[in-house]
């Protein structure tokens, strides 16, 4: 079963690619199909000549439940194991991170195109319904930005700003808001006013939202009933992290934001690199957005890394650097 694969696999990082279908704009332009896709060997051939390889690849023809599955399923046997988790996408802008991981259009409404999140906390609900002693869970969401080195509370009103603190071993975000929730709706609201907070205000021209990591955490916590019964406190992190799209040179008030943002997306590859390789030293200390995530990344938890990417050869000198970019993290 996907389970098991999960649970035999050695490392304790998957990184998958998703493509998304070409769009209506890609269409009128005239673009062309760059990429070819061969799901058994989990291999992407680019323009005909760069081939990829990852622990899995989906098409554009891949629905949102079969990610689900093959992605972020098999973490719930280890969250409920007392394990913390993370999905985390990466992609330029434009490239189906938010879709894939369901950040917005997240009413739950439209079942098809329901992204990861909705998913996910909705299969740990249903796992602690099912649980004999589901009155022992506490569950709790979060929701914050990573902007080139501050924090942001996205579930305050004009995102407060907020400290990080701690060392190599443990990291906190210092008073960040933490909700209690009893199910799917309750933690869908949440997860709705920080994505309101994250994009008031912003015009077209100032996307801050396309260049700056959100992250949506669920605590999930079972309290001991009884004497045969075992506690645990587990952390699932949601990263939908900023556009990897270079910035134009020209752009010059975007670029010492635009530097810090591609450092903290270079920390995150070299931090997995070094998970992926086992190796002693991890430098997550490098960036604030692997400081955060630094508990949810290596040690005892799980990761599954997803690539989104397009299609378009307009598209192929972005897709050429995010498929790199995924292989140096594999
Ligand atoms: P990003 O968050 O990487 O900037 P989005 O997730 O907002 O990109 O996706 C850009 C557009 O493409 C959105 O309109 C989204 O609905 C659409 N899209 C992305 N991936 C898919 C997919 N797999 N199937 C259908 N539409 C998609
Ligand atoms: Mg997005």
């Amino acid at each position: 079963s996907l389970q098991d694969d999960m649970i035999s696999t050695e490392s304790s990082i998957r990184v998958v690619v998703r493509a998304r279908p070409m769009n209506a704009r890609e269409a009128r332009e005239g673009a062309r199909k760059c990429v070819e896709y061969y799901e058994n060997s989990a291999q992407i051939v680019l323009n005909g000549q760069a081939t990829f390889a990852f622990d899995s690849v989906f098409s554009d023809t891949v629905d949102q439940e079969t990610v689900f599955e093959r992605t972020a399923l098999p973490l719930v046997d280890r969250i409920f194991a007392g394990f913390n988790a993370t999905v985390i996408a990466y992609g330029q802008t434009g490239s189906g991170k938010t879709f894939t991981m369901g950040t917005e259009d997240n009413d739950g409404t439209d079942e098809m195109r329901r992204g990861i999140i909705p998913r996910l906390v909705s299969t740990l609900f249903q796992r602690i319904k099912q649980s004999k002693v589901h009155e022992s869970f506490k569950v709790t969401v979060s929701m914050y930005e990573v902007y080139g080195d501050n924090v942001y509370d996205l579930l305050q009103p004009d995102k407060v700003k907020l400290n990080v603190h701690g060392d190599e071993k443990n990291c906190t975000i210092v008073n960040l808001t933490s909700v209690p929730v009893t199910d799917l709706k309750g933690a869908l609201k949440q997860l709705a006013t920080g994505c309101h907070y994250r994009t008031k205000g912003e015009t077209a021209m100032n996307a801050m939202s396309s260049r700056s990591h959100a992250v949506f955490t669920v605590f999930v916590e079972k309290v001991r009933s009884s004497d045969c019964d075992s506690a645990f406190s587990a952390k699932l992190q949601l990263v939908d992290l900023a556009g990897s799209e270079r910035l134009k040179k020209t752009e010059a008030d975007r670029m010492r934001e635009g530097i810090n943002i591609n450092a903290g997306l270079l920390n995150l590859s070299q931090v997995i690199a070094a998970l992926a390789s086992k190796k002693r030293h991890i430098p997550y200390r490098s960036a604030v957005i692997t400081r955060v995530l630094q508990d949810s990344l290596g040690g005892n938890s799980f990761t599954v890394f997803i690539v989104c990417i397009s299609p378009a050869d307009t598209n192929s000198q972005e897709t050429l650097g995010t498929l790199r970019y995924a292989d140096c993290a594999k």
